[in-house]
């Protein structure tokens, strides 16, 4: 059983849109600890890459843009160099482009060893592909969230609208599958499913079901 003094790591892992950050989100603001969302931090280095216009297939470059950027989490916002990109990072150009970023092994260790020293800070709840397999291996919960492309699609579709993008649902889906693609088949810290991660599938569950499901597992 979780007490509210003891410090936890928590991971929650999985493909594209399949709720992991709306989920962390809250369970963070229930179990009162932090939350820290991985993606922003390989979005907010793919988004500066596009702003200076570096050609993201340039390894040399991306990698010195990541040595180069400073990225802070906090209080639910992502600061790039001071400032807060949360909306910027969203972006479809940012999306398309995240993947191919995130696959350079010196990208990866420079925002690893930061997930690790912002999550060993405090207690945390942290989202993203490789959390319990490679960032944190030894996390006390580790989660792997899945849904069918079309509810991922249709959930990051309603939550773009909403935020005022304009975007096709043909192509979110899309997109979702490629990213995917090169998230599961690249060769350092592939999306994979730790073995001792609990998966839970959220098609057609409702956010309040799984955050209650997670909970009542921690809390045990
Ligand atoms: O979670 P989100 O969809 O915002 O992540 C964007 C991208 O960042 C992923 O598709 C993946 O390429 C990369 N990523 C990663 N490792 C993480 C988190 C995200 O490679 N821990």
């Amino acid at each position: 059983m979780y007490k509210s003094k003891e410090k936890i790591l928590i991971a929650v892992d999985g493909p594209a849109a399949a709720g992991k950050s709306t989920i962390s989100k809250i369970v963070a603001n229930k179990l009162q600890i932090n939350y820290i969302d991985t993606g922003s931090m390989y979005r907010a280095i793919t988004l500066k890459c596009l702003m200076k216009n570096v050609d993201i297939e340039d390894k040399k470059a991306v990698i010195d843009i990541a040595i180069n950027s400073k990225i802070d989490f906090k209080e639910g916002n992502i600061y790039l160099d001071d400032k807060i990109v949360n909306d910027a990072i969203r972006e479809e150009l940012v999306s398309n482009n995240v993947a191919k970023v995130s696959q350079i092994p010196e990208v990866r260790e420079i925002l690893v060893k930061l997930q690790r020293k912002t999550g060993e800070n405090a207690s945390s709840i942290l989202d993203g592909r490789d959390i319990g397999s490679v960032v944190f291996p030894n996390a006390d919960y580790k989660f792997f969230l899945i849904a069918t492309p079309e509810e991922r699609g249709n959930r990051r579709y309603k939550e773009l609208k909403e935020k005022g993008f304009d975007v096709n649902l043909d192509e979110i889906i899309k997109e979702i599958e490629e990213r995917d693609l090169v998230d599961k088949t690249r060769k350092v810290s592939p999306l994979i499913k730790p073995v001792d991660a609990i998966e839970i599938d959220t098609t057609g569950k409702t956010i309040d079901d799984i955050v209650e499901y997670i909970i009542n597992i921690i809390k045990k």
